[in-house]
């Protein structure tokens, strides 16, 4: 019998794990061959994330951060809105090569007596009255006293089966692209570029994410296209589309390596159920504009974590009462922040045409207001995010506003006032 069986390596289940296994006995169980290769991924990794792993990750580890996040762009057809972290004070965060973060986390969790079963699936759940018992894609099985279901956006079937929600996905498309230190720099001052453009995607943005010797590309929210059409189409922009291609320019990339697969976002009601919670993207705790789902992971870990070492301590039964803290908190310390991503979904991804000319003046609007580029700096580096300053980003949306002309002001008005109140 385990005290936990977390589903799912991520940067949730992992996070999750190396925490708990200081003090229950744990099980960490991964699809996916880890022991063969963690698939590489190069994110962006926020200052604001940093409280929630403080006491595992080293934050200087240049294995697991290559570099620092000095700046960020947020690139239309005609302005770059650049945030840099130098005019206002530390960097934004840091770059990470995310399956370095996941190896040590693994690491922490075998050190402290866990285990960690890679290429494994879970197939079924049944629940029993003081446990619940999980069978593998081997007709394995395990028990287990309490249940975390980390399983990203793909593990929905699971979710299903023990009643929980699931959240709307899109699709995601991520490809890297290598060269040496120099070209990379040569090639891209950003580490971070977000470029909206409808003829991509209407739903989310173009991205790159800069890391030492290797950038990650792709774009974000399609509905509804096959896994061919997004790589055709991955191809035909990495050929074709003018404005990044001194960014690609002498780069190394294997369109066979592109991976396409579901991102989730809106939140689902509830996080926990008698004995189970979930955790990460699997709960759509992903920002709705941006697209940020490592901060919800290491959020939901800690929270999670902060919530079962008393009960653990008093020998709970881990019923929906007392688990429902970990849903509060987790609303508590996120939501604040997530309001940003809601106003912003609600007012560039939903507005058909309006699309280009909104981000355009948007990207605008940073390039030229000093107070709206730190309130966005402020943003990235807040580690108390459930005191996030929404007045902030009501002040970038009335200035957006402002520099809307006069008949987009009159036909966008009332979307801008509900986009206030989200
Ligand atoms: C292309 C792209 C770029 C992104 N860039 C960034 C970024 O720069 N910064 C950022 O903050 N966010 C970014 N995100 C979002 C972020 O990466 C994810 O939201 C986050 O990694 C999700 O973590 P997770 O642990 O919740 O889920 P996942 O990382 O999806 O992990 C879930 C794991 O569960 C396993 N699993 C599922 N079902 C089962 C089962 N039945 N049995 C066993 N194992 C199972 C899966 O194999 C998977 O490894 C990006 C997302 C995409 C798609």
């Amino acid at each position: 019998m385990y005290d936990v069986i977390i589903i799912g390596a991520g940067v949730a289940g992992a996070t999750l794990a190396s925490k708990i296994s200081k003090y229950a006995k744990t099980l960490l169980i991964e699809a996916q061959d880890y022991r063969k290769e963690i698939p590489i991924r190069t994110n962006v990794f926020p200052e604001h994330n940093k409280p929630f792993i403080k006491e595992e990750i080293n934050w200087d580890d240049k294995v697991i951060f290559p570099c620092p996040h000095i700046k960020s762009n947020y690139m239309s057809d005609e302005f770059n809105g650049i945030i840099d972290s130098t005019e206002f004070g530390i960097p934004l965060g840091n770059m990470c090569y995310t399956e370095n973060i996941l190896q040590e986390f693994i690491n922490q969790l075998e050190q402290q007596g866990g285990t960690f079963n890679s290429n494994e699936k879970i197939s079924k759940i049944n629940r029993h009255d003081d446990y619940l018992e999980l069978i593998n894609n081997k007709g394995e099985s395990y028990n287990t006293r309490l249940l975390a279901l980390a399983t990203g956006s793909r593990g929905f079937d699971l979710q299903r089966s023990l009643g929980f929600e699931i959240p709307d996905h899109y699709t995601g498309a991520l490809i890297h692209l290598f060269g040496n230190e120099d070209k990379i720099n040569e090639n891209l001052e950003y580490n971070y570029v977000f470029h909206i453009n409808p003829k991509i995607s209407s739903m989310g943005p173009f991205y790159f994410n800069k890391g030492k010797e290797r950038i990650a590309t792709g774009f974000l929210g399609g509905k509804n296209e096959s896994k061919d059409a997004v790589i055709d189409k991955l191809d035909r922009i990495l050929k074709n589309y003018k404005p990044i291609q001194p960014i690609i320019e002498g780069l190394k990339y294997d369109l066979s390596t592109a991976i396409v697969g579901d991102i989730s976002k809106h939140p689902i009601k509830s996080f926990s159920k008698d004995r189970v919670l979930v955790l990460g993207e699997a709960t759509g705790l992903v920002t709705a504009f941006f697209y940020e789902g490592l901060l919800p992971g290491v959020a939901c870990a800690d929270i999670a974590n902060n919530t079962l070492k008393p009960l653990f301590e008093k020998g709970s039964k881990f019923s929906r009462l007392e688990l429902q803290k970990y849903d509060k908190e987790v609303k508590r310390v996120l939501l604040p922040y997530f309001k940003n991503g809601n106003a912003l979904e609600y007012l560039i991804y939903n507005e058909g045409s309006h699309v280009k000319s909104l981000w355009r003046i948007y990207t605008e609007l940073l390039n030229e207001n000093k107070l709206a580029r730190k309130y966005i700096y402020e943003a990235y580096i807040n580690h108390d995010l459930a005191n996030h300053n929404t007045s902030n980003d009501r002040y970038v949306g009335e200035k957006w506003f402002g520099k809307l002309p006069t008949l987009s002001k009159i036909t966008l008005s009332p979307k801008f006032f509900k986009a206030m109140l989200l």
